[in-house]
């Protein structure tokens, strides 16, 4: 199957309503237009240098969304341009984004990750690291932040009742945050879930945005 092919199965299994982040890192420009004359405007990456110089060579209506872990020393060279970055993981990375949209007279949607996998290898936050963050005094003045929902990445595993488990948590939480924080969140609506393996799943427990690489573009070398 092509790029445009594999597109369209994926397109044709998750509703309307989620939307299709496609994970493009690894690949070429050349491939990445592949599925932009397809019709996909919106990609992500997980390496800022990769991203950045990719960028300069590809249409300028593509949506980026920075998915990887990210050091507050690189924010500056996605300030100018990204449109969401999903692994926002503490306060001082908040604050260095809103710092740098700020220069770049942008507002920059965040997502804060939660740590919901079993393996301690991934990143993200704690319930309570969570909370403190939104109770925080200093939230209010990041006003070129936009706190647009949160992010996780289950365990990976073939165990589909313990990847279903941690998503059902994180829509839980998601859902916690919501109804306390609506007033200082207006804005906080989405839950990035799901990848290739496991982006069904994630549907069925109220993902809104699907981060899919390798069952688009073919597996990673
Ligand atoms: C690579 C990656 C994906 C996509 O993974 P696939 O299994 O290729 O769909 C999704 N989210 C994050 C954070 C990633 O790093």
């Amino acid at each position: 199957m092509n790029v445009s092919e594999s597109l369209e199965n994926i397109r044709s299994a998750i509703p309307k309503s989620v939307r299709l982040i496609a994970v493009s890192k690894t690949k070429s420009v050349e491939t990445i237009m592949e599925a932009y004359d397809a019709g996909q405007k919106v990609f992500g990456e997980n390496k800022v240098q990769e991203l950045a110089s990719k960028k300069d060579l590809l249409p300028e209506d593509i949506e980026w969304h920075y998915i990887g872990h990210l050091q507050t020393n690189k924010v500056k060279y996605l300030a100018p341009f990204v449109d969401m970055i999903h692994a926002v993981d503490s306060m001082k990375l908040l604050k260095e984004i809103n710092k740098q949209a700020l220069k770049n007279s942008r507002t920059v949607n965040c997502l804060l990750q939660i740590h919901i996998a079993e393996e301690d290898s991934k990143f993200g936050l704690s319930e309570g690291e969570l909370f403190s963050i939104l109770e925080s005094e200093d939230l209010n003045e990041l006003r070129n932040i936009n706190i647009k929902g949160l992010m996780g990445m289950a365990t990976l595993t073939y165990n589909d009742e313990q990847i279903r488990k941690e998503f059902r948590y994180l829509k839980g939480l998601f859902e916690k945050v919501q109804s306390r924080y609506s007033t200082i969140l207006p804005g906080f609506t989405e839950i990035s879930m799901g990848m290739s393996g496991d982006y069904e799943i994630a549907i069925e427990e109220g993902s809104t945005m699907v981060r899919i690489g390798s069952s688009i573009f073919g597996a990673r070398h």
